[in-house]
């Protein structure tokens, strides 16, 4: 192709939730040639990491459906056929399995990568006509601990700090999180104020990650155990008076409760359970409690433990007993996923209805469906099952029928042999996705070919609240059609969805957003935006109400908490062990997470040669020490085994694990969810994918 770039079309990056804004460049033909980062982008001012620089080659990668496909049985072959057929076949199979079995015979599982216009059709689409109460996304995979954390803390979703507050914080402690290759552009914002102003970098993780090597405290925690750490250091701050009584006195409830259960987690009992040694537990509490501001980060690492959300609550309390959310650089600031994951936090109504309204709320229920010109009564008063729950539904016939949106469970989901026998359970199952090679499509009746980043027009939320427009900018291969052309395509297809009005364009859909979010006291208000204003600013963060000039940085700065009281909670919570350790049998631990250049399940990355060539086979990181003991050698395969399944891995030896540790990128198939367990956090649903025991064999 002509690679001279003739025009530069607006974007935010389609793969983490950095929220990137890009140009890509089209040649005179209007194909996608090349991609550079903006300049004077509040988020990363011309910067692109290595995934962002090839993002235009998405527009030529394999793989992509074009046509519709049907089949009577899984294991035949697909037939293509018209949008009409697949549709009604669709719709058909829904309201005969629904007729049969009950509403919530259905379910259905939604990602992070659709446009936040996109997640709301879904959302009026399942709730408002379908009227399944199982559905979910794939952020329960990823960052539901952080949702349920904040809701518990804070009394509602929504990070409540922003990237400026690296520029204002007196101390940064990263919990679980490889910033340097899991979210480049984040990191490159910090070390910038690093380099002009010095301040602590704390870094926690079984790993010695890029990030741990880059930092001056590494806390190389025992996996799991991060509450007790936690714990701990709340129990030095309060112990030698470092806390800020008077922020607590004033803006927290469940004070005295936590002093009761810190009063246990002295460092010496601490440092049993998690490995840290009792000076550095003293040493880094009082770092953390005397910096004018201090913040803390985190992701996976957190995230992905049967002890998820107290993990977050945990980070949570130690930031309110320091005084420190709702201040330039002091904050507790889950960073994000995928590029929209924030996204369907907020719009979807998989955890309840839009604009973070609980399906608990009387008031919330009637003020939506009045909205939508539905029956109140239509909506359930509580959530329903979530995605690590749906997989065990369908074993047990429970459900029969499911509708995957852009996610690839058969790679994603912990336990895979167990994933693969549910889904030959289905009656039947309907695929909507770009790419008709993901592997997820072989166990479909239906595959819908859906349009991709780039392809269709509308906004992504990143983890600073910060709302970005993927502005169109080429054409979806073949008869390939937008996420929220099927959802309301599909919509006429039930009684109930030939009443609702389905806007057909985004920026239609996104005024209906925009009407919905305003409200007394709403947080989540983007009345103020448009996609030309969002454009022009390069992103906007939320809340920006009609009338302002521009979004807000932070939440909580007054104090005000969404609380019955308008009080935060600190949470008194004992560490319990619970998942599964390394022992005789099985004396390694198995600790996954993400390399730099691949996104996910690899269906877009692992086609993009510029990427794929750095790490295109599953390998896994080893301790010399251990490889010596086990006889295991540099680049030779072995076989991984766990209680699940097995898994075939190329060794790398490095130092950058203990002795006791493996570490395996999670992107391939047929690989890291082969032996994982994900057990799950009681709150979030959310499958420990980091914490399970594999054993090696050679071949
Ligand atoms: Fe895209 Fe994330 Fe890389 Fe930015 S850091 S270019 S958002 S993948």
């Amino acid at each position: 192709a002509d690679k001279k770039v003739v025009d530069w079309k607006y974007a935010v990056c389609g793969y983490c939730s950095t929220g990137c804004s890009i140009e890509v460049g089209l040649n005179a033909e209007g194909k996608p040639v090349a991609s550079r980062g903006k300049g004077n982008a509040p988020v990363n001012q011309g910067k692109l990491c290595i995934k962002g620089i090839f993002e235009h080659e998405l527009s030529t990668t394999s793989g992509r459906g074009t046509e519709p496909l049907m089949r009577d049985k899984i294991y035949n072959g697909f037939t293509p056929v018209s949008w009409d057929a697949a549709l009604d076949r669709t719709a058909a199979e829904f309201k005969r399995i629904q007729e049969k079995y009950g509403r919530d015979s259905v379910a259905v599982v939604s990602t992070g990568q659709l446009l936040t216009e996109e997640f709301y059709t879904l959302g009026k689409l399942v709730r408002g006509v379908i009227g399944t109460n199982n559905y979910d996304g794939n952020t329960t995979l990823c960052m539901a601990s952080a949702v349920s954390g904040y809701k518990r803390s804070f009394g509602a979703d929504g990070p409540p700090g922003c990237y400026d507050d690296f520029e204002n914080t007196h101390c940064l402690m990263a919990f679980g999180s490889n910033l340097p290759e899991q979210h480049p552009i984040i990191y490159w914002r910090l070390k910038e104020a690093l380099e002009k102003r010095k301040f602590p970098l704390i870094v926690v993780d079984p790993r010695v990650t890029m990030f741990a090597q880059f930092a001056d405290i590494h806390l190389p925690i025992t996996p799991g155990t991060d509450l007790v750490l936690l714990n701990a250091l709340a129990h030095v701050i309060l112990k030698e008076g470092l806390q800020k009584q008077e922020y607590i006195d004033a803006h927290c409830n469940g004070f005295e409760e936590l002093k009761a259960t810190c009063e246990k987690y002295d460092p010496v009992t601490a440092s049993r359970i998690c490995g840290i040694d009792p000076d550095t537990i003293k040493h880094v509490a009082r770092i953390y409690a005397k910096a004018p501001s201090a913040m803390s980060i985190w992701t996976m690492g957190i995230n992905q433990s049967t002890h998820g959300t107290d993990g977050v609550c945990g980070i949570n309390n130690l930031n309110l007993i320091t005084g420190n959310i709702g201040i330039p650089g002091g904050t507790s600031l889950s960073i994000t996923g995928q590029c929209n994951a924030m996204g369907t936090r907020e719009w979807s109504s998989c955890s309840g209805l839009p604009g973070y309204r609980m399906l608990e709320k009387p008031e919330h229920r009637k003020e939506v469906a009045e909205f939508w010109g539905v029956d109140e009564s239509f909506f359930p008063a509580k959530r329903g099952l979530q995605q690590t729950d749906i997989f065990p539904a369908i074993e047990s016939g429970e459900i029969k029928a499911l509708w995957i949106v852009a996610t690839n469970p058969l790679t994603s989901m912990p336990n895979q042999p167990r994933i693969k026998k549910a889904l030959e359970k289905l009656e039947f199952m309907v695929v909507q996705d770009g790419y008709q090679d993901c592997e997820t499509v072989n166990y479909a009746h239906v595959y819908l070919p859906a349009a991709v980043w780039g392809e269709k027009e509308g906004v992504q939320t990143n983890t600073e609240r910060r709302v970005n427009l993927v502005r169109k900018f080429t054409e979806a291969p073949g008869n390939s059609k937008p996420d929220h052309w099927i959802f309301s395509e599909l919509a006429k297809r039930f009684e109930a969805g030939q009443k609702i009005r389905f806007p057909e364009t985004t920026s239609d859909i996104f005024d209906e957003m925009k009407q919905l979010s305003k409200g007394q006291g709403r947080n989540l208000d983007i009345s103020g935006m448009s996609h030309d204003l969002i454009e022009a600013q390069r992103g906007i963060q939320w809340p920006m109400r009609e009338g302002e000039d521009t979004g807000n940085p932070r939440l909580y700065s007054d104090g005000v908490f969404p609380t019955p009281n308008g009080k935060a909670n600190l949470l008194a919570m004992d560490y319990i062990e619970d998942n599964e350790v390394p022992d005789a049998s099985y004396p390694f631990w198995m600790n996954s997470g993400r390399v730099v250049e691949h996104f996910h399940t690899r269906t877009k990355t692992g086609k993009i040669g510029n990427l794929n060539k750095f790490s295109p086979t599953p390998y896994m990181e080893m301790n010399p020490d251990s490889a010596k003991e086990f006889g295991v050698e540099h680049q030779k395969y072995v076989r991984l085994v766990s209680r699940r399944g097995d898994a075939v891995v190329m060794v790398q030896l490095t130092q950058r694990v203990p002795r006791n540790m493996l570490f395996i990128p999670m992107h391939y198939h047929d690989c890291v969810n082969r032996l994982s367990l994900g057990l799950l956090d009681p709150y979030s649903r959310q499958p420990a994918f980091k914490q399970c025991a594999v054993r090696i064999e050679h071949i």
